[in-house]
């Protein structure tokens, strides 16, 4: 079994979709092993994206982010990297193929609904960096 984290993006929670999302989610056959509403602070913002830093929508993405409240998830299931991310569709919602989160939910590159880890390390990273050990199930 996999690790992938998932986060319902500020523009997806204010517009009351995390519940169909949520929904998503479970019928594709992921566990979710834990799973909390956050307000990100710009830090953790930075954080979280690290590896973004030098790129030009650093600033974009790190204030879009800490702009509002998210749900951060941590599921399992087989191949849950790879199949989470086919489930969400391509980064910019407007290439991301019909029946896809982001094409369903996202706005536009920015504004895209959710986020996906990239890779099986990243995963575990990721799921550490907001939840401790004890807070999953
Ligand atoms: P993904 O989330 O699909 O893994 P990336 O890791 O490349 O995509 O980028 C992280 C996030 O940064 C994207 O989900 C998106 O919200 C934002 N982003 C990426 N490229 C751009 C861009 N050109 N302009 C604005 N925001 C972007
Ligand atoms: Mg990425």
């Amino acid at each position: 079994m996999e690790i992938t984290l998932a986060i319902i993006k500020p523009d997806a929670y204010k517009n009351g979709d995390s519940g169909k999302i949520i929904d998503r989610i479970i019928s594709e056959g992921f566990s979710i092993n834990g799973m909390k509403q956050i307000h990100l602070s710009r830090k953790e913002a930075e954080g979280f994206y690290e590896v973004h830093r030098e790129r030009p929508f650093f600033d974009e993405l790190t204030s879009f982010m800490c702009s509002g409240e998210c749900i951060v998830l941590s599921l399992e299931r087989e191949n849950a990297v790879l199949k989470w991310r086919e489930v969400i569709g391509a980064t910019n919602p407007e290439e991301a193929e019909q029946g896809t989160i982001r094409a369903q939910f996202g706005t536009n590159t920015g504004s895209n609904a959710v986020h996906g880890s990239d890779s099986s390390d990243n995963g575990r990273l990721e799921s550490n960096y907001f939840f401790a050990q004890k807070d999953l199930i």
